[in-house]
Parts: structure tokens; C-alpha cells; sequence
């Protein structure tokens, strides 16, 4: 598969403070059929490949959650000092954002508990601490959206399930 040429120039630096995280599932952006389903694979390249075939700059997320092999990695993509490009978040949210898609769709699939596990320790749980972030700022693209038919991350995304998870891994600094 070719590599996606990085080019920074035509991305956005955000200007503000990272007070969000935003969760989305793949599907909202890259509808493609290699992209439906989070299985096993590898999966990740195929959203290289939607970007290059859609001439955009980068993938539009900041951090990719995927099943791979047996467990559950989180991959940089678009680096989280550029802003992602979404019309229907107003700027006021999306200029304080970071991007997070779980790879695939689900409208389709139930996230395992290893799968919620990884999302929180990884990547939210970092996020959280390094930028003093409260965890009730995390939110479902669907709840950000001026779009109300939007269902992204998905109908069988447990947002109580993720902000206990990612409480859950809060230890307090022993001085
Ligand atoms: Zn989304």
C-alpha cells in the first residue's frame, strides 16, 4: 500500500488550551467497506488509503483505537498539536480538542471490556493527567455535533462504562 505523504503546512496548529476529548468510531469520516468492521487485522492503513484517495492531509483523528491480533493498540495519527477539521462542532469546543476514533463501527459492534480497558489507560487516562482535563470532558462526537442524526462512536459505546474506566486508573502522586 503507498504511504501517505505528511504535510504539515496544509494543517491547522490549535490555538487553545486541550479541554475536550472527543471520541468518534471511524465510520463518521472513512465509510469505506475495509474500515466497517474492527477485526483482528491490521486495519490502520486502510484509513491512509482514504485520506490519499480523498486528497485530504491526514487522518482526521488525533489518536486510532484497533483490535489487533488479540489485543487493542492506540496509534497516533494526525499529531495532536494540529487541529482536526469538523464543520459541525461549533470552534469554541473543536479548538480545545483532541480527536479520538475507535477503529470501525459501532452501530455494529459491542466494545469488549479489554477494548474499554485500553482506551482508558493509553490514551484517555494520559490525556486526562497531561492536560488537566476533567473527565467530564470527555464526549461523544454525537453530543458535540450541530448534526442530531449523528450516532458517533456508535450505539454500543458505553460513555458511563469509559469515564469509570478512565477514573479508574486516576492514582493519585504520592509526595
Ligand atoms: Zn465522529
Amino acid at each position: 500500500m503507498p504511504l501517505l505523504q505528511y504535510r504539515p503546512s496544509l494543517l491547522e496548529v490549535r490555538t487553545g488550551k486541550v479541554k475536550f476529548i472527543i471520541l468518534h468510531h471511524t465510520r463518521c469520516m472513512y465509510p469505506q467497506e475495509t474500515l466497517k468492521i474492527d477485526n483482528a487485522k491490521y486495519q490502520t492503513p486502510f484509513l491512509s488509503k482514504a485520506v490519499m484517495e480523498g486528497k485530504q492531509s491526514d487522518i482526521n483523528y488525533n489518536f486510532i483505537v484497533e483490535q489487533i491480533e488479540q489485543d487493542v493498540q492506540v496509534m497516533l495519527a494526525r499529531p495532536f498539536v494540529y487541529k482536526c477539521e469538523f464543520k459541525d462542532i461549533p470552534n469554541d469546543i473543536n479548538n480545545h480538542a483532541v480527536h479520538v476514533a475507535m477503529l470501525g463501527s459501532y452501530d455494529y459492534k459491542i466494545p469488549s471490556k479489554r477494548f474499554y480497558e485500553t482506551l482508558a489507560y493509553r490514551c484517555l487516562n494520559p490525556l486526562v493527567r497531561l492536560f488537566h482535563i476533567n473527565v467530564d470532558r470527555i464526549k461523544f462526537h454525537s453530543e458535540v455535533s450541530t448534526n442530531k442524526e449523528l450516532t458517533c462512536p456508535g450505539i454500543f459505546v458505553d460513555e458511563t462504562v469509559i469515564t469509570a474506566q478512565v477514573r479508574r486508573y486516576i492514582i493519585k502522586a504520592s509526595m
